[in-house]
């Protein structure tokens, strides 16, 4: 069979869960036996989202091989265990950028650049996927912002000109909000209605409609849609506010979206998958009722700036049948005096990745409150260069001991730049990033938690463990359990003698999926609860 197209728009209001749509979609083709990828195509000008600060984009998603991306991309990976790569993340500063250079080059010679028909072609070459190294079945791809933003009308006249050229092989599915006013007592359509006639107004006809709502559309509403819209009634699906995002695949089966978008296509429906371990899953996620406390300490309170790490943190919880609860503490309010009483009744902590000088020594104080006191710990990226620069300065007594990000001229750079990081001057793209191998220490707890001597994680920094200081650690009882067989930089430390104290370098929040929880957040929260046990 040929490729075909689904596109993701969303109309109305942004955040309406565009992602978790696609990501289900997607999730619901792959269990009908299809290959599939998906794509998010961004409106923005930046390049990429590595240089956005998490307050305006959430976190940063990294691909396997080294892309930073939108968080949607988490969402595509935990639903469908599809690995993406930089190819599954576009912004028109990509777009423009490749046009732009191409222009440079002389490619171009003698004609007019223009939007239409350079950006839209470029836009649809890689919409359509055609440099792609093997078959695919479906390419889902979303559109982020809203219909009628100015920025994103190239995608539209680019996807309106898909459409005419791929007939029955593409379609539109379209996400809007149906609000419900109290004091009406009544859900409007309105809304959806208006932003299906702005598509409309761009020559493009959804086939599919996903209203938002947190309210119950009983089929009236449905049909009114329907009627007003040109989509078939089978082919408005609601999305009703769930107890958990785990649940909207199944929701969408139930109501058939899988099958209205395989009968637009004209493939013959067949049987619904059964997505017996997606249930099973569910089942244990509804099921679980005691609770874990896990502090995690970083700077940014907001939910989205952690998203693959809660997530990370919320699969292990249901795999080992408790409710993870998270309890955000800003780093930046930790004080030695006030340390104790922010983190009682934690089973433990999660020291967050970041970057700057800013909550660095809350994260400090932090460690080391939980370093003497035996409490489960875990450090992720700028969380482990913490503990190791809390180790250096109360065990190993270099009282200065610090990162040369945050103190260039310390006289003990535990954490220091990688020699080919020395040279480099731009900001984006330039860390270390992307999947590395890394080699596990036998007999380590690491070792024991991966059940395997190589693993590959992914990374996300400029700095590193400085080994010039190894021994020193080693010594003392930190050891460094983790180390990168090509070129030995140290990528786990833990300490051996307390329950659950390790520290990763890399990121392993990002290679959680829903049906393959991550066995070091599985391990950690298995150690969180048998302290809770006891105590
Ligand atoms: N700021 C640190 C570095 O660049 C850690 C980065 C992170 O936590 N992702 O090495």
């Amino acid at each position: 069979m040929n490729t075909k197209y689904i596109f993701v728009t969303g109309g109305v209001v942004s955040s309406l869960g565009k992602g978790i749509i696609s990501a289900s979609i997607g999730k619901l083709l792959l269990a009908r036996g299809y290959k599939v990828t998906i794509q998010k195509f961004d409106p923005y000008i930046n390049i990429d989202p590595g240089t956005l600060n998490p307050y305006e984009h959430g976190e940063c998603y990294v691909t396997d091989d080294g892309m930073e991306t939108d968080l949607d991309l988490g969402h595509y990976e935990r639903f469908t265990g599809i690995h993406t790569t930089r190819n599954n993340s576009i912004t028109t500063g990509r777009i423009y950028k490749t046009v732009i250079d191409r222009e440079r080059h002389g490619d171009y010679l003698g004609k007019t650049i223009q939007v239409v028909p350079h950006i839209t072609d470029e836009i649809k070459h890689r919409m359509l996927r055609e440099d792609a190294e093997e078959q695919l079945d479906f390419v889902i791809t979303e559109v982020g912002g809203t219909i009628g933003d100015i920025e994103s009308a190239p995608f539209m006249e680019a996807i309106r000109q898909l459409r005419w050229q791929l007939g029955r092989d593409a379609v539109c599915v379209h996400l809007t909000y149906v609000p419900y006013l109290k004091a009406a007592d009544e859900l409007k359509t309105k809304p959806t209605q208006h932003s299906v006639k702005e598509l409309q107004s761009m020559g493009i006809q959804p086939d599919i409609l996903v209203l938002r709502t947190e309210r119950h559309l009983d089929d009236g509403l449905r049909m009114k849609v329907a009627s007003f819209c040109n989509v078939d009634l089978e082919c408005v699906v609601q999305s009703e506010d769930m107890p958990s995002i785990y649940e909207v695949p199944v929701s969408m089966q139930r109501q058939g979206l899988d099958a209205a978008i395989l009968r637009k296509i004209g493939i013959p429906v067949g049987e619904t998958p059964a997505m017996k371990s997606w249930h099973d899953f569910l089942a244990k996620q509804r099921q679980a009722s005691r609770e874990v406390h896990i502090a995690l300490v970083g700077k940014y309170d907001l939910q989205d700036a952690y998203k693959s790490i809660r997530e990370s943190l919320n699969l292990a919880g249901i795999y080992n049948d408790v409710k993870t609860k998270m309890h955000f503490l800003n780093s930046e309010d930790i004080t030695p005096e006030n340390v104790g009483s922010k983190l009682e009744g934690m089973a433990g902590i999660l020291i967050c990745p970041g970057f700057g000088q800013r909550g660095i020594e809350g994260k400090i104080i932090a460690a080391e409150y939980t370093r003497s006191r035996d409490i489960p710990t875990f450090g992720i990226c700028l969380g482990m260069q913490m503990m190791v620069i809390e180790f250096a300065r109360n065990v190993l007594k270099h009282g200065d001991a610090h990162s040369t990000e945050m103190n260039p001229n310390t006289q003990h750079p535990v954490i220091d730049l990688m020699e080919e990081q020395k040279t480099i001057t731009g900001m984006g793209g330039t860390m270390r990033l992307g999947a590395y191998e890394c080699a596990l220490q036998e007999n380590s707890k690491v070792r024991a938690i991966y059940g395997k001597s190589h693993i590959q994680e992914r990374h996300r920094h400029r700095y590193e463990f400085n080994n010039t200081y190894l021994d020193e650690y080693e010594h003392h009882g930190m050891r460094c359990v983790g180390r990168n067989p090509n070129n030995d930089l140290v990528e786990i430390v833990e300490i051996p003698t307390l329950r659950w104290y390790i520290g990763t370098q890399f990121h392993p929040e990002y290679a959680s999926t829903v049906l393959h929880p991550h066995p070091l957040f599985m391990d950690f929260i298995k150690t969180c609860i048998d302290g809770t046990a006891q105590a």
